[in-house]
This record gives C-alpha cells, structure tokens and sequence, in this order.
C-alpha cells in the first residue's frame, strides 16, 4: 500500500484539512469556510456533530471529481456517542483555477458537511429529497456566507428550470425539488429551516437503524408536492 504525501494538513477546531497537491485555495480558507458553515448551520438547524471531521482533498482523474463522506468510527451506548467522519473530495491536477471550479470545489466541501445534520440511507425513494435539499442548502449558504456571488444562484435556478422542462434524467426529480425549496424559501423561510431542522431531527434519533424513516415530516412539509413513488 502506498503511503499518501500530504502537502499540507492544518487544522482547526472542528476539521482538519489534508491536501494531497497544491491547489489555488489555501488550506487555511477550506478551514475558514468549514468553520462558517458548521456555525451556519448550527444557527439554522440546531448542534450538529461534536468531534473533529477530517477532510482529505485527493488527486483524480479528470472526469471522476466528486465527494463522499465516509464514518471511520461510530459508538451509540448509553455512556457515549461518538462518530468520527471523513470527507473525501477528489479534484483532478491543477483544477480551480476558474470561478466555477471554485464554486464546485466549495460546494463539495459543505455538502458533505450538510450531510452530518441530513444525510444517510433513508428509507422508501426519499434519497433524492435528502440530495436536493442538500445541494439547496449548500449553495444557499455559500452565497449568504459570500463565498459565492448571487449569480451561482440565479444560474442553478436557470439550470433546474430547463432540466425539469426537458425531463432530463436522472436528475429531473432532483431539479424539480429544487424548485420546490426554493419556492418555499421565498414564501416562507422559517419554514424551510423548520423543514430541515425535523429533518435533522429524525436522522439523529433514528442513528442506531440502517436507515432514517423521514416519510412522516416529507408528509407533513411537502403534502401534495410530495411524488408518488
Ligand atoms: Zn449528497
């Protein structure tokens, strides 16, 4: 087995960063954007996990960017609750250098920070919800964070709108809920968050199952606009 080389691996209080190449952000700024984003989403939906993530910022293949999040520990008892987790993103050589890698890179590294209040296997076909609320969220928060300009915003809304149009799949069903959460920001915000927030909820009490029954609150948030299938 290899050993990786990590050019860099600073840390701060709840990430530590490991970069495998140089890339054009620092390694002090994903800690940055981490940390306003843990405290973002804290406010928004309430404490999230109390242990350190570690972040490793791989070298791939050119079309085989993306991320995951992978749980390296987890203990639930009745004396202690530990998770540990780590972020794998892959970005390919000498990637970043436009402001749309950037924003993608950026949205990488919170998406899987989203996913430690919602994310893991649910149950039913809600795994797409999970995934477009998400990705709403992220991109939301990097553009009210300033990490973003408005216009990621404005472009994605642009974007779901056609893919939903010409009932592009696979991603239609998540464009379309998109849509519809983005609909609901602007009619209502609090209720939004509120959505999440129950969301959260259910997948922190439901931990110990193999997978998160959010049906009732999906019910109860999204009524009609709720697919049958
Ligand atoms: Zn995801």
């Amino acid at each position: 087995m290899s050993i990786t080389k990590w050019v860099a691996s600073p840390f701060s209080k709840h990430f530590t960063y490991k970069s495998e190449t140089e890339r054009p952000w620092k390694p002090e700024m994903v800690l940055e954007l981490l940390e306003q984003a843990h405290q973002e989403f804290e406010r928004l939906i309430g404490p999230g996990l109390d242990i350190v993530i570690e972040v490793e910022d791989r070298i791939c293949e050119p079309n085989n960017l993306g991320a995951r999040a992978e749980i390296s520990k987890q203990v639930h008892s009745a004396q202690e609750s530990t998770i540990e987790v780590k972020f794998i993103c892959e970005f390919p050589q000498n990637y970043g250098d436009t402001e749309q890698e950037r924003n993608l890179a950026y949205h990488f590294f919170v998406h899987e920070l989203f996913h430690c209040w919602i994310g893991g296997n649910v149950s039913g076909n809600h795994g797409q919800i999970v995934e477009a609320i998400t990705q709403y969220m992220t991109d939301w928060v990097l553009v009210r964070l300033g990490w973003c300009t408005e216009d990621l915003l404005i472009r994605e809304q642009t974007n779901w709108q056609r893919i939903v149009d010409t009932a592009d799949p696979p991603h239609t069903t998540i464009a379309k809920y998109k849509l519809l959460f983005d609909q609901m920001h602007t009619d209502d915000s609090e209720n939004l968050f509120a959505f999440c927030r129950d969301l959260a909820d259910c997948f922190r009490q439901q931990r110990n199952r193999e997978e998160t029954d959010i049906s009732a609150v999906l019910q109860r948030y999204l009524g009609t606009a709720l697919e049958e299938d």
